[in-house]
């Protein structure tokens, strides 16, 4: 049970924002136009990934757009199967109003996928991303969406404190949400943990440490897997931020003001589930997740097959993984 009053438990509502979908599908897709496209992370990184801006002029995405939605990509072509490609989702990476204030250009990030099969001799290359890293300005594209309607920011957004966990490309979405955030002046406390194997990995970095020398309520926690934090911590995955967190947001939680966002490969918010259960009070924790006491009994060894089973999340908890 949580100790929160009714307003602040499960029964918690967020006030979303009224948001459009799929005004175009694959069978009317939009067709964007290149602005720009480069690489997004530092030196000699493991990951190649890229920022891609869109021209969608004249389309029905210009405008309408939010971070924390996302739009498809259909890649010209047909697969193994000589059927069309289906649509690929990225998420985007653009505020609300859009790409350097232009309401017209969207923005994603874009992580080349490559791959080796134990069943298929050579390398195995995405079909979309990798047709959206090769992309060069002027060079057109067909979009579909917006699609997505859970993963934002509440209407009242000044009214709550916010908590974002991002992994690689989960990042994406938050570019634009922080930005928004901070542009419309609230007084929120905004926790960005972002998590990467190595330094080189931490995407769009410089540009969150100089939005956090301007902005005091905002705090960015890079989180290296692979070597050493900064500050010469010992290598970390996001999960293990979850004490410097709760502590910092202590009566934000306690009072069901802070939002849980987890953006990011599929299975990292079992482990930040599981730490929010040692570390937060039974009390707090009650307006974040509801846990069977079987599973409390059990954590650790939690597996993503008991998320909205044994470990049911409240509306105070946003995900977006894939
Ligand atoms: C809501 C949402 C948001 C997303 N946002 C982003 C984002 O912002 N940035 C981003 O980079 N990605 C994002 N993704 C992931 C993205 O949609 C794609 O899944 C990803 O880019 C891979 O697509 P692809 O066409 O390059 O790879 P695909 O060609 O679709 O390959 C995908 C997988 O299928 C396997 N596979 C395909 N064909 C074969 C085969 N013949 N034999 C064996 N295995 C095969 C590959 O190994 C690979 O693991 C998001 C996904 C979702 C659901």
């Amino acid at each position: 049970m949580s100790g929160l009053p009714d307003a602040h438990t499960q029964r918690f509502k967020p006030d979303m924002p009224e948001v459009v979908m799929h005004l175009h599908m694959p069978a009317n897709p939009a067709v964007g136009v290149v602005v720009s496209n480069e690489k997004c992370t530092a030196g000699k990184a493991a990951a190649f990934i890229r920022h891609i801006a869109i021209d969608v002029s004249g389309t029905q995405l210009a405008g309408n757009l939010r971070p924390g939605q996302s739009f498809g990509v259909l890649a010209p072509g047909t697969d193994e199967r000589s059927r069309p490609h289906k649509v690929r989702l990225y998420s985007v990476a653009s505020p609300t109003g859009g790409e350097g204030e232009k309401r017209h250009v969207i923005a994603t990030t874009v992580k080349r996928l490559i791959a080796e099969h134990r069943d298929r001799p050579g390398l195995f290359l995405g079909v979309t991303s990798n047709l959206l890293c090769d992309l060069r300005p002027g060079d057109e594209i067909r979009l579909t969406g917006p699609n997505g309607k859970r993963f934002l920011v509440p209407r009242n957004a000044g009214e709550h404190d916010y908590v974002f966990f991002a992994t690689g490309t989960g990042i994406a979405p938050y570019r634009g949400m922080v930005h928004d955030l901070l542009e419309a002046g609230v007084q929120s406390r905004i926790v960005l943990v972002m998590g990467s194997p190595y330094r080189t990995d931490l995407l769009y970095d410089e540009h969150f440490r100089s939005l956090e020398r301007d902005h005091p309520g905002f705090l960015y926690v890079p989180t290296l897997s692979r070597e050493r934090q900064q500050d010469g911590q010992q290598p970390m995955y996001v999960r293990d931020r979850l004490g410097r967190v709760a502590s910092d947001l202590a009566s934000s939680f306690s009072s069901g003001r802070a939002l849980v966002y987890i953006c990011g490969v599929a299975g990292m918010e079992l482990g930040i589930f599981e730490e929010m259960a040692l570390r937060l009070s039974p009390a707090d924790l009650g307006g974040y997740l509801e846990i069977d006491p079987e599973a409390m009994g059990r954590i650790g060894r939690w597996d993503r097959r008991m998320i909205h089973r044994a470990v049911r999340p409240t509306r105070r908890i946003f995900m977006e993984v894939y």
